[in-house]
């Protein structure tokens, strides 16, 4: 059976003239059909739309970075015409009108859709089990959870059933489930990357962002899908350099000071495993010539419970929308109100009313000030306290998870699922790069690391982990 270890490794067979986009997709159709039933990564797959795209393809090779590759697109982003999701019943039936922007630059390159991947419930969760269409698997052992939220979109990737995927980063919903499935995910600066066709969940964080089995894989995405769009006022003006020209850049930044957050190796929930196997990358990039300096980021003790009360007050306002009267689902009732209150009553699961909830607590009369507005402040600390960091360093160096995947299942307090997003969620507070990677393994499960850099420098993340992914290749340092 094929198994493309890259996208150069794909675009090499499309070169010698081994293979037809048309046939790869076919390759990824039997993989999904075998694979599915177990692993649930998928929930529309689109592969009629696969063929007719990977069809049209006439081009005798590629031509863009991303062409013939075919891709999972997390049910919360838009394909026009298909079915969007968002993992919840309340939007059963719902089909997206047009492209979110990411897809239809993608769409544009040549890439093509496999289908909508799996998520929980609106992107708010941490073990891909709060779907409405049961939990994804994790295709390293079918027993354990992928991460969230990006979950399917992990786990196709991982499980051989697309070769890459887009998903969305919150609070960390791309790093974690890459972390948790072996893979490289990076979530961009804020404004990078179009939230157009991005179904909103908190809109000062939310960004879309690739997941691929390669540094250089994450790269080809990410430069097809960033920059400027009038349709998402948020987006960056600055332009966006071509694949080729970025892998140019790359190479040539003059990297010489990692900073590796105290807060974070210190912290008593990290892992005893993991944060050995970090106290190794760190030895290694010093035997590389790097030099090593602990920062502090203090305000990052507050990370969780400010994340929680902004990510949840944005939510309650976004999620408002769903009523019954526009999109999806709908329960009768007497009256309007009633209509209104069974529609959001059965159509939304435990977790999402749970954040609800929480949200509008938050902003509720009399406590916006003790809640929203002081979790405003303490983000304001965060950014200079990363600002101060980079004036000492050039990029920073973090784990990407206290712990390593566990159980389905296992997990039941919400508040421990929460702390998934300990080392994640500053980076979205801050509107920072960050980029996950594999860098070995402990008791079969792969160790991630993040590298997170100063805002719009993508560059230095991916000069750093196409550094740390030879290492580990090579077999110098890896197990
Ligand atoms: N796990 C976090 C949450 O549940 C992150 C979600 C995300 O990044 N979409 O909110």
């Amino acid at each position: 059976m094929l198994r493309f270890a890259s996208i150069a490794d794909l675009h090499r067979a499309y070169r010698e003239g081994h293979l037809t986009p048309l046939e790869v997709v076919e390759h990824y159709e039997q993989v999904i059909q075998e694979r599915d039933g177990l692993i649930n990564a998928f929930i529309t797959p689109t592969l009629e739309l696969a063929r007719e795209q990977a069809a049209a393809l006439s081009d005798p090779e590629p031509t863009s970075p991303v062409w013939g590759v075919p891709l999972a697109i997390k049910d919360n982003i838009a394909v026009e015409d298909v079915e969007l999701t968002c993992g919840s019943r309340i939007l059963l039936g719902y089909r997206a009108p047009y492209d979110a922007t990411a897809v239809a630059r993608l769409r544009q390159a040549g890439a093509v859709i496999l289908g909508k991947a799996n998520l929980d419930e609106f992107a708010m969760g941490s073990s891909g089990e709060t779907s409405h269409f049961g939990p994804t698997r994790n295709p390293l052992n079918p027993e354990f959870v992928p991460g969230g939220s990006s979950s399917g979109s992990a786990a196709a990737v991982a499980a051989g059933e697309a070769l890459a995927a887009l998903g969305s980063d919150t609070g960390g919903s791309i790093r974690q489930p890459a972390a948790f499935t072996g893979l490289v995910g990076l979530k961009p600066t804020y404004g990078r990357v179009s939230r157009f066709g991005l179904v909103a969940f908190a809109s000062s964080l939310d960004q879309i962002g690739p997941l691929t089995l390669t540094v250089d894989d994450a790269l080809r995405i990410y430069a097809v899908i960033a920059g400027a769009d009038p349709r998402d006022a948020t987006t960056l003006e600055e332009p966006v350099p071509t694949y080729s020209e970025l892998l140019k850049t790359i190479q040539g930044l003059p990297i010489r000071t990692v900073g590796v957050i105290r807060d974070f190796l210190e912290s008593p929930r990290l892992d005893a495993r993991i944060r050995e196997r970090m106290e190794e990358v760190i030895h290694t990039l010093e035997r590389e010539g790097f030099r090593i300096r602990t920062v502090e980021l203090p305000s990052q003790r507050y990370a969780i419970p400010t994340y929680y009360l902004i990510a949840t007050s944005e939510a309650s306002s976004n999620l408002a929308r769903y009523d019954g009267t526009r999109y999806g689902f709908r329960e009768e009732g007497d009256d309007l109100l009633s209509m209104y209150a069974r529609t959001r009553g059965r159509g939304f699961g435990q977790e999402v009313k749970r954040r609800i909830l929480l949200g509008t607590f938050a902003l509720s009369a009399g406590y916006a000030e003790a809640f929203y507005l002081r979790a405003l402040k303490v983000r304001r600390m965060m950014l200079e306290d990363f600002a101060r960091a980079f004036e000492a360093v050039d990029v920073l160096l973090a784990p990407t998870t206290p712990y390593l995947p566990f159980r389905i299942g296992e997990k039941k307090d919400p508040l421990e699922l929460y702390l998934a997003d300990l080392f994640t969620v500053g980076v979205n507070l801050a509107g920072l790069p960050a980029l996950a990677q594999p860098a070995g393994r402990v008791d079969g499960w792969p160790v991630s690391v993040q590298w997170i850099a100063p805002h719009g420098e993508e560059v230095r993340l991916f000069h750093m982990a196409f550094h740390l992914e030879r290492l580990y290749k090579e077999g110098t340092h890896g197990p």
